[in-house]
């Protein structure tokens, strides 16, 4: 069989999605291509844009900063150290290593240095799982080194299959809120750096293929303090039903894009954001954003003994 596209190379890639045989370079370009339409769609950001990807080792993050800068994008990376033993240090290198490998620079940022305390301390010290506090500090320090340096957009590398499993999630338990901020996109707003995930519509079949072709060493070991059972079980029937009927959460997702363009959502009105007393950090609670808090209840706890 020949690729699609050229007709005269060999297929390396069938993409079932698009019922589409493809060889090495001819995969390669309609993966950029893809993605470059995301950005153009959703507006995330331009050429003359400084743009941040968040990296943590693994294939998603480290094929869309490569992706981006050859697109053209001007790419900078960044990575927090969160000090999980038997994880952090082997992602620490690999985001290293990348960074060398195809002249990205990437920023490193040691949580315990930052923040005063790892996550495997935070999680001991509170008696509740890492995962609960994660993705809190993570966004928080994404933020935080994004606006620091004048960025104009911040990147994750959540792919297809993210984005669906949370999407399902949330309409099983009709979360309307969530459902209301679920976009490839959030805009600037008080103190929060633009965000943009470029690879919504591209799956993770797909970013490991290219890191293969690219010559990505990326680490592929599961979180060692992974709570997240639930979200995998769901994901997990979420890729059957697209092994049953190609194409079926790729459709999902944007038939879900493109009704919220038709639904109005005024009554989400947003909540009132105001600047944390401490830091600065835009928060909706009462005077202390939730990092600060937390920073707060660790002392007295630890201070407790
Ligand atoms: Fe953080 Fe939990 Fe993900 Fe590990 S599995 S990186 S602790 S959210
Ligand atoms: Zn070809
Ligand atoms: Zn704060």
């Amino acid at each position: 069989m020949r690729c699609r596209f050229c007709r005269t190379r060999s297929v390396e890639v069938f993409l079932r999605m698009y019922n589409l045989p493809l060889c090495r370079d001819h995969f390669i370009s309609f993966f950029y291509k893809r993605i470059r339409e995301t950005i153009e769609k959703y507006k995330m950001f331009g050429l003359e844009d400084k743009v941040v990807v968040a990296v943590s080792g693994g294939k998603d993050s480290l094929a869309l900063a490569l992706a981006l800068k050859d697109l053209g994008y001007s790419v900078i990376g960044y990575f927090l150290d969160l000090g999980i033993p038997e994880g952090s240090a082997f992602a620490r290198e690999t985001v290293i290593r990348f960074g060398e490998k195809f002249s990205i620079p990437v920023h490193v940022e040691e949580l315990r240095s930052v923040f005063g305390y790892s996550l495997v301390q935070i999680s001991e010290i509170m008696r509740r799982p890492a995962c609960s506090f994660c993705g809190t500090l993570k966004r928080y320090y994404m933020n935080r080194f994004a606006r620091s340096i004048g960025a104009d957009v911040l990147c994750t590398g959540h792919t297809m299959f993210d984005e669906a499993t949370v999407l399902f999630s949330n309409v099983l338990q009709w979360k309307e809120e969530y459902l209301f901020r679920q976009l490839p996109v959030l805009p600037e707003e008080q103190g929060l750096t633009k965000k943009a995930k470029p690879l919504a519509f591209i799956t993770e079949r797909e970013t490991a293929i290219y890191c293969f072709f690219k010559g990505i060493d990326y680490l592929d070991l599961p979180c060692p303090l992974s709570s997240g059972a639930k979200s995998r079980r769901v994901k997990l029937r979420l890729l059957q039903l697209e092994e049953d009927s190609p194409g079926t959460i790729n459709r999902f997702l944007k038939g879900f894009y493109s009704f919220k363009k038709k639904i109005n959502f005024s009554s989400f009105n947003k909540e009132d954001i105001q600047p944390c007393r401490e830091c600065g950090y835009p928060t909706t609670a009462d005077r202390f954003c939730s990092v600060c808090r937390m920073k707060r209840k660790l002392s007295e706890n630890v201070s407790r003994g």
